[in-house]
């Protein structure tokens, strides 16, 4: 990776070309190609104090990716030193905190600066960024990087919650100071963080209450550790890894012909699955509760090697009845059986369907992007939104995946707007605007197909869905669809405003041009 002296100019008081918002995976990779084409004037904002985003914040016992990590890092930036097929969380964190020493990256970055509010300020075509503790900043461009799954969601409408006198705490915000050894500890929630922390905390706790309200579908996980011989390998030959990455990425790729192709693609893998359940879990009564009755697919499939035998212990009750209240010291379950717990642990996952909150986000006309999303966020190519112009959102609505690695849509992002950057430098452009009925018909499009996909159709609620029915999270096809849609930024999907205006004439919609 290449080292950068460079200096970012950023005076205050002047207005920058770019303000990146977030130190994830989306913000480093868009700074990092920014910085790449020579783009020194923009800065980036983050609220917490170091770079990392989703793998600084999630750090409770067990947290992994579950998309292999030769696959899930930068394509431009390979780590032949992964110990493990899926790495551990600090892994993952630490590679995150060396792109942004190595390519240079934190001069630019403000850290505890978090975003309170954007709004699109018609007349000077600019954002104007008001950041906590009063400051503020003027960008021509915003791009956010604030991440689809970074807003922890808590279960609504349990009675009697607030009551509970004992320790609570979420995955993402997990306590470390507080020691679980021989307490009696309720975990509400069973996805994809849960059955990694679950195995976990099930050797230390007295007694472990799972709270259940769907089973997911769980897969044996292909994981183990990286061979000496073969770090040694991808240091030595980088194409070595190059071919690995791309064997692996070919291999997950197919699992969209299940998704949205051919549904019945999942009676295979429901056989896996099932036989995973038999081998680990011999009680009956326990392997019901553990057996999904929807498709495979419909929620994420989740991959755990000791989820199952965790549970089958016998200091593990998972209960699926639901729950009827919170009391001060205990959990009442709807069969009327009250368990006495010291601490309740959220695994209630993001919240996926609205990861913008109100009142941060103003385009045109001083409108919250969260009133113009009431049926669900929607954008054209998940990237740009009409009313809000130079205004691109990487892991925006439907570019989440349910088979593969987020860090390639995200680098098909990142190249959408370089071109976007590249187009509007050459044309003279003040603004770009996608035009409503590209968005519209665009998300139509992605809309009908989502309707026959498993995700839909399969017989499950699941955190894909908004509130509406419609399924805003995810992209419907093959990834490498969305890196050919996303490959040249296309300027007759939007409406451009010229940089040059004539003085005689008003700003006002009239002055907008058309460029194809
Ligand atoms: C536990 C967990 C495991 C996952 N595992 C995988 C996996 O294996 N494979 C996969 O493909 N995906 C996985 N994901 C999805 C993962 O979120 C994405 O892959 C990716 O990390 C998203 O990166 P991001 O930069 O878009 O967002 P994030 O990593 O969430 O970063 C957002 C950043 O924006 C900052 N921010 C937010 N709001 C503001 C504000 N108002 N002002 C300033 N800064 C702000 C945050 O502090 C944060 O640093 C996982 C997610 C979780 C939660």
């Amino acid at each position: 990776m290449p080292k950068s002296s460079a200096k970012p100019a950023t005076p205050k008081e002047q207005p920058l070309r770019i303000a990146i918002v977030g130190t994830g995976f989306a913000g480093l990779g868009m700074a990092i190609r920014l910085q790449q084409a020579g783009i020194e004037d923009f800065v980036i904002l983050e609220k917490a104090g170091d770079v990392g985003g989703t793998w600084r914040d999630n750090h409770y016992p067990g947290c992994a990716c579950d998309v292999q990590s030769h696959l899930y890092s930068f394509s431009f930036a390979p780590n032949p030193e992964w110990s493990r097929m899926f790495s551990p969380q600090p892994e993952i964190w630490s590679y995150l905190r060396k792109c942004a020493d190595q390519y240079g990256l934190r001069p630019y970055i403000r850290f505890n600066s978090e975003v309170q509010s954007a709004r699109w300020d018609e007349k000077a075509g600019l954002w104007r960024v008001q950041i906590a503790g009063g400051r503020e900043l003027s960008a021509k461009v915003l791009i956010s990087g604030m991440g689809g799954l970074s807003r922890p969601a808590y279960p609504v409408g349990v009675r009697g919650l607030e009551k509970f006198r004992g320790k609570t705490f979420h995955s993402q915000d997990w306590d470390h100071g507080y020691d679980l050894k021989g307490k009696r500890v309720a975990v509400i929630g069973t996805g994809a963080s849960a059955i990694q922390f679950v195995p976990q905390i099930q050797k230390e706790v007295a007694q472990l209450d799972l709270y259940q309200r769907t089973p997911p579908w769980i897969l044996p996980k292909p994981d183990r550790a990286v061979s000496d011989f073969e770090q040694r390998l991808f240091r030595r030959l980088p194409l070595a890894q190059r071919l690995f990455r791309g064997a692996i990425y070919a291999m997950m790729e197919t699992r969209v012909l299940g998704f949205t192709v051919n549904p019945k693609i999942m009676n295979l893998v429901k056989r896996i699955a099932l036989r995973h359940i038999h081998r680990h879990v011999k009680d009956p009564e326990l392997r019901a509760k553990l057996t999904p009755d929807y498709t495979v697919g419909c929620k994420r499939v989740l991959i755990s090697n000791d989820y199952y035998p965790a549970l089958a212990q016998a200091n593990v009750d998972v209960i699926s009845s639901g729950i009827r209240e919170v009391r001060a010291g205990s959990i009442v379950g709807q069969d009327g059986t009250e368990r006495p717990v010291d601490a309740i642990i959220f695994g209630t996952g993001f919240h996926a369907t609205d990861p913008m909150p109100k009142g941060v986000l103003f385009g045109r006309g001083g409108l919250d992007i969260v009133d113009t999303w009431k049926d669900g966020p929607e954008a054209y190519k998940g990237t740009t939104v009409a009313g809000f112009p130079n205004l691109f959102l990487i892991v925006g609505p439907n570019t989440g995946l349910g088979h593969n690695s987020m860090v390639y849509m995200i680098e098909s992002q990142v190249n959408y707007v370089m071109d976007a950057l590249r187009k509007m430098d050459a044309g003279g452009v003040r603004s770009l605007e996608v035009k409503p009925e590209v968005q519209a018909r665009f998300n139509g499009a992605i809309q009908a197909r989502l309707s026959r996909a498993v995700w839909t159709a399969g017989g499950c609620k699941s955190w894909y869905l908004h509130p509406s029915g419609k399924n805003t999270s995810l992209w419907p096809g093959f990834t490498f669809q969305f890196r050919r849609q996303t490959r040249r930024f296309d300027l007759a999907a939007y409406v451009a405003e010229p940089a040059e205006r004539k003085p005689a004439r008003a700003a006002g919609p009239e002055l907008l041009v058309e460029m194809t």
